[in-house]
């Protein structure tokens, strides 16, 4: 795990129709097999787009919660960017 968590993605997964939270990192990684690693360690295989996103995942939410740091609201991150600029 890297100190600093950081941005996640949503992805559908096909075998148990949860949607999971990956990584950036993850991510990046798992892009070129289409298996992506969860936080909650489920290896994702993502779900074609088009589909409607399921529920999220419940251990998913878990380690989120257990890491407040992870999940970064957008405004927050517009409102920092924003005070940078001055
Ligand atoms: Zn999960």
């Amino acid at each position: 795990m890297s100190p600093v968590p950081p941005f996640l993605v949503h992805i559908r997964c096909d075998t148990d129709g949860y949607t999971h939270a990956v990584t950036e990192d993850e991510f990046a990684v798992g892009r070129h097999e289409g298996r992506f690693r969860a936080v909650c360690g489920h290896v994702v295989l993502a779900a074609p787009m088009i589909e409607e996103p399921g529920r999220f995942d419940p251990v998913c939410r878990d380690v989120l919660r257990a890491e407040p740091m992870a999940e970064v609201p957008r405004q927050e991150r517009r409102r920092l960017r924003r005070r940078s600029r001055r």
